[in-house]
C-alpha cells in the first residue's frame, strides 16, 4: 500500500486530558468536563422519545435524503425548500462534502486561528489550504482574506461565530464579503454556534444563500439542540451545490434514529429558545465574574469563552476546559459554558484564584 503522501504529517484529532475528560463524561463528581463546546444537558424529551421509537426500526436504512429530517429545516428557514438542504453526519461530514466537489488542484483560505478541522480536511481531500490571521479584535479580517483570493482559491470557510474566539461578523458584512468574491470560490459560511447569537444583525444567511450561487451555510445538532453524540448536521445551499454534494456524500452516513431525534428537536423551538437564553445568560454572568477578576477575555457569541489564563486554575475546583495552545491561544483557555452548577464552580475557581496569597 502507498498512502498519499499528504497524508503523512496529519495526525488524528485527539483531545487532550482524554482520561479525565471520560472521568467527567461518566458522572465523576470530582471533575465537570467543559473542554468541547458540548451543551451540558441531554437532548430534548422530544427528541430522546422519537429516537427511542425509531431504534425498534433500526432494521432498515434510514430514509435515503433524509426527506422528513430536510423539510423541518426548510421549514425553519423561509423561502428555503428540501432541495436546499444537506444532511451529514455532524456539520463535519458537510464540510468534507462541499470540499470533495471543489476542483483539484485547488487553495481553501480561512481565518485562522479557527476551528482546526478546516486545515485538515482541506488536506485530506486533496487541497492546499492558506490561514489568514484575525485582526486585532481577534475576528476574521475580510480585507486581507479577500486580498488572498488568487486563481487556485477553490473556497474560503469562514467561521460565523469563530471557534475560538466567539466573535461574529454580521450578516451585512458577510453579504459584501460575499459579493466581493468571484463567483467561482464557493463561500462556506460554517454557523456551528448560530443560535447562540443575539444581536438581530446577525442572522438570516439563507437569504444570501438563496440570492447566491457560490454561498453555502452550515449549522449543527450537535450544539443547542444537545445532539453531539448522534452526529447530525445540515447545510443550506443553492441548488446546484446541493445536487453536487448528494453525488459526493456517503449514502445513508445519518443514522436513523440521528434524523428522527434532530426532527423532534427542531419542532421544539420555545424549548431551544429557552436553552439558548439560559446559555447566553450564564455566559454573562462568567464574562462578568472574569472581568471582577481582570482576567483578559473575548466578548463570546457562542456557548464557550476565551479567557487569557491557564487551565490549572479551573482545575482547582474540577472544572477540566482547553487549553489555548493548541487551539492558537497560548497563554488563554476556552471554557465551554455548561449547567449552572458547573458555572458556579468556574466562578468559584476565580475566587479562589483571587484570595490566593501572593498573588
Ligand atoms: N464547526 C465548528 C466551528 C465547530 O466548533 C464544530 C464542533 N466543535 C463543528 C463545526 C463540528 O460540529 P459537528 O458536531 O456538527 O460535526
Amino acid at each position: 500500500m502507498k498512502p498519499r503522501a499528504e497524508l503523512d504529517d496529519i495526525r488524528p484529532y485527539q483531545p487532550p486530558r482524554m482520561a479525565l475528560e471520560i472521568q467527567a463524561e461518566r458522572g465523576s463528581k470530582e471533575y465537570v468536563k467543559l473542554t468541547m463546546n458540548e451543551l451540558s444537558f441531554g437532548p430534548l424529551p422530544e427528541a430522546r422519545a422519537a429516537a427511542m421509537e425509531t431504534l425498534a426500526r433500526a432494521n432498515r436504512y434510514p430514509a435515503r435524503d433524509a426527506d422528513p429530517l430536510r423539510a423541518v429545516i426548510s421549514a425553519a428557514n423561509p423561502g428555503i425548500t428540501t432541495a436546499n438542504v444537506v444532511v451529514g453526519n455532524g456539520s463535519s461530514e458537510v464540510l468534507v462534502d462541499l470540499l470533495q466537489i471543489l476542483e483539484r488542484p485547488g487553495e481553501v483560505i480561512f481565518p485562522w486561528p479557527s476551528f482546526p478541522f478546516y486545515s485538515s480536511a482541506t488536506r485530506v481531500v486533496g487541497l492546499t489550504e492558506c490561514r489568514v490571521g484575525l485582526n486585532g479584535r481577534h475576528s476574521a479580517d475580510l480585507d486581507t482574506l479577500h486580498a488572498a483570493v488568487g486563481p487556485e482559491t477553490r473556497a474560503v470557510i469562514l467561521c460565523n461565530p469563530n471557534n475560538p474566539t466567539g466573535t461574529y461578523l454580521s450578516l451585512d458584512r458577510v453579504r459584501a464579503f460575499a459579493a466581493s468574491l468571484p463567483d467561482r470560490v464557493l463561500l462556506i459560511l460554517d454557523e456551528a454556534y448560530y443560535e447562540f447569537v443575539e444581536d438581530p444583525a446577525y442572522a438570516g444567511s439563507h437569504e444570501l444563500v438563496l440570492r447566491s450561487t457560490n454561498v453555502v451555510s452550515t449549522r449543527t445538532f450537535s450544539k443547542v439542540h444537545g445532539l453531539a453524540g448522534l452526529r447530525v448536521g445540515y447545510g443550506i445551499a443553492p441548488q446546484e451545490i446541493a445536487d453536487y454534494v448528494w453525488r459526493a456524500h456517503v449514502p445513508f452516513s445519518v443514522s436513523v434514529v440521528a434524523q428522527a431525534a434532530a426532527e423532534a428537536s427542531m419542532r421544539q423551538t420555545v424549548s431551544i429558545a429557552g436553552r439558548t437564553r439560559f446559555m447566553t445568560g450564564e455566559r454573562e454572568r462568567l464574562q462578568a465574574a472574569f472581568a471582577e477578576a481582570r482576567l483578559e477575555y473575548v466578548p463570546s457569541h457562542t456557548n464557550f469563552a476565551l479567557v487569557r489564563t491557564g487551565p490549572c486554575v479551573f482545575e482547582r475546583t474540577g472544572v477540566l476546559v482547553r487549553e489555548g495552545e493548541a487551539l492558537g491561544y497560548p497563554g488563554w483557555c476556552r471554557i465551554s459554558i455548561g449547567r449552572a452548577e458547573e458555572n458556579d464552580r468556574i466562578i468559584a475557581a476565580l475566587s479562589r484564584e483571587s484570595s490566593t496569597p501572593g498573588r
